[in-house]
């Protein structure tokens, strides 16, 4: 344990745990949050930002936290929800130095966080920090890891996609559907090629123009301007590129009955899950149908080790929590971006209270 590494512990109502975890020798400022280990222990991606200030970072790794527990739960891969941020500019601070301090942080909490890649992080820095602590998931599969996760993540959204047009039209087959998909990068063309397989005309937008060309031609998405992408007509809009693209000017103008896409954090503010909900146009909330990428990380704590069957089966679950938090938002005439959270409370206060009772001594 390096006698550089300073860990303060910072009391936040609601949250498990939330340190603060300093080390002058390599710049190191981090902060773990620890919201929820009810159903297992707190898993969550460890991002990078040029915060600027403290409450910043605190606010964001709270936030991220929370909505890990959130995920976790609905998508039932039983753990529960953490996140770290590290405060700086990965183009200056990142360093091995950094990374194995960082390492030597989350190996404090003893397995209680788990992290794994995020924003401004990546495989070969997870590498790093395993060299100071074995709690780090979504490494490379000839490490023991899980491997990439946005297949299983584009996986998810397919037959949460699904579950939709069957909710919606009452036949989830995609064929003679279209679907409009915003962002054609990993998550975004696995997805295009799943529909196109299974008969969909899937139109695409993308600021990489290139890539575009190139995916209409090796698989036949036809390209659509990306100032065009969320206005057209067609049956489904897929945002698979940036979170806060549902708000007051795009609502009104959408010419599709359902949303539901990989990126994370749709919704620019939650009121706006109303005004979908006004118009008519069925969402799937993002935490639910993205989930595929954190269930299939969730596969490497098996016993027997990562297995992707298993993984395939868990994913192909999403569906079924849709249909269950699209049944709370018709019964109680709620936004279905309200009733995800009202799902997964249910389901940690419901953990809790069997854990309770567990632990009661028995006879009384
Ligand atoms: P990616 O970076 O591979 O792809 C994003 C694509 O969007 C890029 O090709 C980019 O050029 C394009 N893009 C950016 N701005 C755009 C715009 N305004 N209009 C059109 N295209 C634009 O990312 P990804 O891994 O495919 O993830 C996509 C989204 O899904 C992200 O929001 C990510 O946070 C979320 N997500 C991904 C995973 C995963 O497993 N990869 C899991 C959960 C959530």
């Amino acid at each position: 344990m390096s006698d550089t590494l300073q860990i303060t512990d910072i009391k936040v109502d609601g949250y498990e745990r939330v340190v603060c975890g300093t080390d002058s020798k390599s710049g190191l400022r981090a902060f773990i949050a620890v919201h929820d280990t009810t159903l297992g222990p707190a898993l969550g991606g460890l991002r990078m930002w040029p915060y600027e200030s403290d409450e910043a970072a605190l606010f964001d790794v709270k936030r991220l936290s929370r909505g890990m527990s959130f995920k976790s739960a609905v998508a039932h891969t039983g753990l529960g929800g953490g996140k770290a941020v590290i405060v700086g500019d990965p183009k200056k601070l990142k360093s091995e130095a950094l990374y194995l301090a960082m390492g030597r942080f989350i190996d404090s909490l003893g397995g209680r966080y788990i992290t794994a890649e995020d924003v401004n992080t990546s495989i070969e820095d997870l590498e790093i920090i395993r060299r100071a602590t074995k709690h780090v998931t979504g490494l490379a599969r000839k490490d023991g890891g899980s491997g990439n996760p946005s297949p299983y993540t584009a996986y998810g959204v397919y037959v949460g996609i699904r579950a939709a047009l069957g909710w919606k039209f009452g036949n989830d087959d995609p064929k003679g559907r279209t679907v409009a998909i915003q962002g054609i990068g990993a998550v975004g063309s696995a997805l295009a090629r799943r529909l196109i397989q299974s008969g969909a005309t899937v139109y695409a937008a993308d600021r990489n123009t290139e890539r575009l060309s190139q995916l209409a031609a090796e698989i036949g998405v036809k390209p659509v301007d990306e100032t065009q992408i969320m206005t057209m007509t067609c049956d489904v809009f897929a945002p698979c590129a940036l979170g806060a693209v549902l708000h007051d000017e795009s609502i009104p103008k959408f010419k599709t009955p359902i949303i539901a896409g990989a990126a994370n954090n749709l919704l620019l503010e939650p009121r706006h899950g109303k005004m979908l909900q006004d118009r008519d146009i069925l969402y799937a909330p993002d935490y639910v149908i993205n989930a595929g990428g954190i269930i299939n990380v969730s596969v490497e704590f098996n016993p027997g080790g990562y297995d992707e069957k298993v993984s395939l089966t868990k994913i192909e679950r999403i569906p079924q929590a849709l249909k269950e938090l699209w049944t709370i938002s018709r019964e109680e005439r709620i936004p279905t971006s309200d009733a995800a959270d009202r799902l997964a409370e249910r389901i940690l206060v419901d953990a809790r209270k069997k854990k309770r009772a567990q632990a009661m001594p028995k006879g009384r």
